[in-house]
């Protein structure tokens, strides 16, 4: 007990410290400064890029007020970066400001944009560039007029506009759109398990759970049981921004299952129960990456944490009779010797944070 004391003061004082450095910035956006994705050479720029949307986009360079063609563009649809397709505002996001350049109110959430400090010209101005590739996009005021108080002045050259009916995937943008709105999918074991602490987690909306990670298409809970799909039980979380966060998400995550096992949870066994983190953008994985590295510097665990971090491909969802499943089977002896303490365990150390209306 008095191991157990001292291993969760462990966990929520690095937990501290965590939220401390990977929180900070505002607007759910952290420092991405070492994380451009795209690093193409000049020459390589230059031959993909327009003469002018070099001078804008690798250059630093303003085009001329009024003389850009998104300037006016009032379509719906979705506005990229022109040098790596980076999807950054949405049409609802554009708003008239009579500058002469682009503007819009907020960003398409997931860490897309990176600002930094702009002292040249004599001015002191936020400089925002695409964090995939680097490009400039513009720069960033508190001054706009709607509820966010912003105003991203970008150039018509750095972006190209998508319409809408162009999407091949209207509903995943659609959900980019909602900027309140994200989701993670997570291997920590039985997925029963996982499930049933989640569902207790103020700010999150839906829990899942199925497969991912594998070889086979729509495989069954039989196929991956026998353990060569590749695939592992996950659970898919769609979560309110603005009740919980990704990081929260995480730190339920390093509670509740045990990261140092290799493809094992207590007396489950195989490949199908390795601990993962299937990240869908690099907010996910530099916040994951992070947490990651703070439980093995201050050793919380007395085993190095082996979770994997994979980009998300493909979600299966499992079969019927696996949804809800410790709450539709709570006397069942599963439940009460391996899921119920968890859920213990989650309760206290999240005490705060537990749903106020359990349905
Ligand atoms: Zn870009």
């Amino acid at each position: 007990m008095k191991h157990l004391v001292s291993y969760n003061f462990r966990l929520l004082l690095c937990i501290f410290l965590i939220s401390f450095t990977a929180c900070g910035q505002s607007n759910n956006k952290i420092d991405h400064s070492d994380s451009t994705i795209i690093n193409k050479s000049d020459a390589e720029w230059k031959k993909q890029l327009s003469k002018d949307q070099y001078y804008v986009l690798r250059q630093k360079g303003t085009e001329a007020p009024y003389s850009g063609k998104l300037l006016l563009n009032k379509e719906k649809g979705v506005y990229k970066c022109a040098a790596c397709g980076n999807e950054l505002f949405a049409d609802e996001m554009k708003f008239d400001s009579h500058c002469g350049w682009p503007s819009f109110d907020r960003e398409i959430a997931g860490g897309k944009i990176k600002t930094q400090v702009d002292n040249s010209l004599g001015m002191h101005r936020t400089e925002i560039i695409c964090s995939k590739c680097g490009g400039h996009l513009g720069h960033l005021f508190d001054d706009g007029p709607t509820e966010t108080g912003k105003r991203y002045c970008v150039n018509s050259l750095s972006l190209e506009f998508q319409p809408i009916q162009d999407l091949q995937d209207k509903a995943s943008v659609q959900l980019n759109q909602n900027s309140n709105i994200d989701t993670i999918t997570l291997g920590g074991g039985c997925y029963w398990c996982v499930e049933a602490v989640y569902e207790m987690l103020d700010g999150v909306k839906t829990v899942e759970s199925g497969y991912s990670g594998g070889k086979v298409e729509n495989p069954s809970y039989r196929e991956v049981c026998m353990g060569n799909t590749g695939h592992a039980e996950v659970v898919q979380i769609i979560f309110d921004q603005r009740k919980t966060s990704i990081e929260e998400i995480f730190k339920v995550f390093f509670t509740v299952h045990d990261p140092t096992t290799y493809n094992r949870q207590g007396a489950d066994e195989g490949e199908q129960y390795r601990s993962v983190i299937f990240y869908r953008n690099q907010q996910q994985y530099d916040v994951a990456k992070a947490i990651i590295d703070d439980l093995n510097k201050n050793k919380v665990y007395p085993n190095p944490v082996i979770t994997q971090l994979n980009p998300f491909k493909t979600f299966y969802k499992a079969e019927d009779y696996h949804q809800d499943y410790y709450a539709i089977n709570k006397n069942k002896p599963y439940c009460k010797l391996v899921i119920q303490p968890k859920l213990e365990k989650f309760e206290k150390l999240f005490k705060e944070r537990v749903k106020k209306n359990k349905n």
